[in-house]
């Protein structure tokens, strides 16, 4: 696919999307040397060390309605990233419609879990999603029938929605 026409169809796909953003794919983002956690700051983005290295956490306060409202001054790591279904639709594997059928299937799947985390009581929504399901599987536990049950249904979806990701998004490059 020529450069020009993969751009065009990287817009789209990735303003119906944002999950490399929006904490459902990542926790975050390794800061890289060119850069400046100043700046970011200013722009909102706060920086951590975490797993051994300094990251951006996730979900981005920059990401608004999934556009980037720093995209001409983002992290390099955002600017160097793009999932399976962008490197599909670019090498010709498959079409634009197709990758947005799977992003579109993939969101359905993490607003289920977002859905069955606030009947579970969870509202952070400025942690990772991973981080929301793990506190919620976290003694105490509410022991009343519905609470397992809603519990149960959270652990069959997102164990659904990580099948996917793990499949039809992550590629191995770190964000
Ligand atoms: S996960 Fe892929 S399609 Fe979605 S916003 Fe990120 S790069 Fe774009
Ligand atoms: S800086 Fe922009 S591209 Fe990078 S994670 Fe935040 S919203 Fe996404």
């Amino acid at each position: 696919m020529k450069e020009s026409a993969y751009s065009e169809s990287a817009a789209r796909l990735c303003s119906a999307c944002g999950m490399c953003c929006n904490g459902v794919l990542f926790h975050g983002m390794a800061v890289q040397p060119k850069d400046s956690i100043r700046a970011m700051a200013a722009k909102g983005l706060k920086a951590k060390r975490r797993d051994g290295e300094l990251q951006f956490l996730q979900p981005c306060p920059a990401h608004d309605g999934n556009c980037c409202r720093i995209y001409a001054d983002r992290p390099q790591r955002c600017s160097e990233f793009a999932c399976r279904q962008l490197q599909g639709v670019f090498n010709g594997e498959f079409l634009e419609s197709a990758a947005m059928e799977k992003i579109q299937e993939a969101k359905r799947r993490s607003d289920r879990v977002r859905e069955l985390l606030e009947m579970l009581g969870d509202d952070r929504k400025s942690r990772p999603l991973a981080t929301r399901c793990a506190g919620v599987f976290t003694p105490p536990l509410d022991p009343s029938p519905q609470a397992e049950a809603l519990r149960e249904e959270l652990r069959r979806a997102m164990s659904a929605l990580e099948e996917m990701l793990a499949k039809d998004f992550r590629t191995g490059q770190a964000r």
